[in-house]
């Protein structure tokens, strides 16, 4: 039997729309600050993305764009004007930045309490003991598709493939905090057909095409796939066989329109939680 296909894109309208119906009952008019460094045109696009779904939910935008050549300095100084605006409840700035400036010096100059994304050391700190107000967008996406799918990680085994400090390490933090047995893979990670194939729930994270054939997937198993590659074809695919493993598994996320739109949904949860409300 075919799998059930989680939809991402109906559930993160939902979300959008409860957030919206949040924002009004509450009176308030959550603030997030966009920084872009640079001209590379898929992070516009992104950044174009989040933007919108801030206007659906009724959040205020504001779009900083510096030249590539700013300077460190010039967006530190930026990021320090946005944590001491009253009306900027989140802020985020768009990865990957221009060669010359440290990724981790300027996610650090964001105050936690507005780094909706959940990079500053004291927010991975606080996902990795549990008690968090913001949790990595994607990786909660997933756990929010979960949840919504009446999946329960608790005792079943979940195994990650890839460990990135913005998918891989975050997801399995979550997954263990919901009580399940967790094994995260990578590129020297032997045997990993072996490990996949003793997965519940599978999550895959790692940017390959094909990468999840069926043969690595238990019967029964939930497979969310996070990966975004682009095909010479110009189409998205995922890590995963689609066609293949969907006879396989009992649920499946598509490429496009599953993990993706969650993480955007996420982000306007992130912002409303960072103005106060939950
Ligand atoms: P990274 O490149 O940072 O990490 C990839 C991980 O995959 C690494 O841990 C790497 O291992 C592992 N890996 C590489 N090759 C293999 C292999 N053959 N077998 C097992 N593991 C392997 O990627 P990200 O975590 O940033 O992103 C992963 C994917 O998710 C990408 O396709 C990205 O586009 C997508 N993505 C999607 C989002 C969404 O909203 N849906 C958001 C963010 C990312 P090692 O550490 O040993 O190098």
């Amino acid at each position: 039997m075919s799998a059930i296909i989680m939809d991402g894109n109906a559930l993160s309208k939902q979300i959008k729309k409860e957030i919206k119906l949040k924002i009004e009952q509450a009176g308030i008019r959550p603030g997030l600050a966009v920084v872009i460094v640079g001209e590379d045109a898929a992070s516009h696009v992104y950044v174009n993305h989040k933007q919108k779904d801030c206007a659906e939910c009724g959040i205020h935008s504001e779009r900083f764009a510096l030249a590539a050549d700013a300077g460190e300095e010039k967006l530190l100084a930026l990021i320090d004007e946005l944590n001491n605006r009253k009306d900027i409840h989140g802020i985020l700035v768009q990865m990957p930045l221009p060669k010359g400036y440290s990724e981790q010096k300027v996610i650090e100059a964001i105050a936690p309490e507005k780094d909706v994304d959940a990079f500053t050391l004291q927010n991975v700190g606080r996902v990795m003991v549990g008690d968090y107000t913001f949790a990595p967008c994607t990786p909660y996406g997933v756990m929010k598709l979960l949840e919504h799918y009446g999946i329960d990680p608790a005792g079943k085994h979940c195994v990650v493939v890839g460990r990135s400090n913005i998918v891989g390490k975050p997801q399995a933090m979550l997954m263990l905090h919901k009580h399940a047995t967790v094994t995260i893979c990578h590129s020297r990670t032997p045997n990993l057909t072996e490990i996949t194939r003793q997965a519940d729930i599978l999550v895959a994270a790692v940017g390959k095409i094909n990468l999840i054939t069926a043969d690595m997937v238990k019967a029964g198993a939930v497979v969310i796939d996070v990966a975004i590659n682009r095909h010479t074809d110009g189409k998205l695919y995922g890590d995963v066989d689609f066609d293949a493993v969907k006879e396989v598994a009992s649920h499946i996320t598509p490429v496009p329109g599953g993990v993706g739109p969650m993480t955007r949904a996420v982000l306007m949860q992130n912002t409303l939680n960072a103005a106060g409300v939950n």
